[in-house]
């Protein structure tokens, strides 16, 4: 059976058929934090983000690379409970003891989401996209614009385009 090896994110997996692979070098030009024939593993999924993924997985010349996005990372309620914590700034998922979290900055009527983390170990189960959601709605539901500098939620938000109404005007997604 042909050999395939699968890297995963929050939201897809890659999938590398060593068989077709021409090395022509195009995913290490384009993306060299992310593949690196010399280590191990040589794929880093973790160094881009899933739209620099997708793009360069589609300019994969001989059909080697290839993704699709993972169940878990549709929209849909997996049950998880949001919480806040306004003195530490963060909203967060309590997993085991583990805390994936959202730090933001609150000025007035404006909230900045700063930074995203999720622990290695919860890595790859779409909890960094359901957290991400979650606290998205309840921005909405509080009513206040978005600044969304963390580039995690930029790009969230640039895959489902329905929360671009809570950006700040002039704010661009990229
Ligand atoms: S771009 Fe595709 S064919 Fe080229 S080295 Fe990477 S995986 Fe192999």
């Amino acid at each position: 059976m042909p050999v395939k090896k699968e890297y995963s994110n929050d939201d897809l997996t890659i999938v590398w058929k060593p068989e077709k692979c021409i090395h022509s070098g195009v995913c290490v030009k384009t993306l060299p934090d992310v593949y690196d024939p010399k280590a191990r593993p040589w794929i880093s999924i973790g160094n881009a983000t899933t739209d620099e993924l997708i793009k360069q997985v589609d300019q994969c010349p001989s059909g080697a690379l290839s993704y699709y996005m993972n169940p878990q990372s549709a929209d849909r309620d997996t049950g998880r409970e949001l919480q806040e914590d306004p003195e530490g700034k963060m909203y967060f998922f309590d997993i085991n003891g583990l805390r994936p979290r959202i730090e933001y900055i609150r000025a007035g009527d404006r909230i900045f989401l700063t930074h995203t983390e999720v622990p290695p170990e919860l890595e790859g189960k779409g909890i960094g996209s359901d957290l991400i959601r979650k606290t998205l709605e309840d921005v909405g539901l509080k009513g206040l614009t978005l600044i969304p500098l963390c580039p995690f939620v930029a790009s969230y938000i640039k895959r489902h385009p329905e929360w671009k109404k809570l950006v700040l005007k002039g704010v661009n997604i990229k």
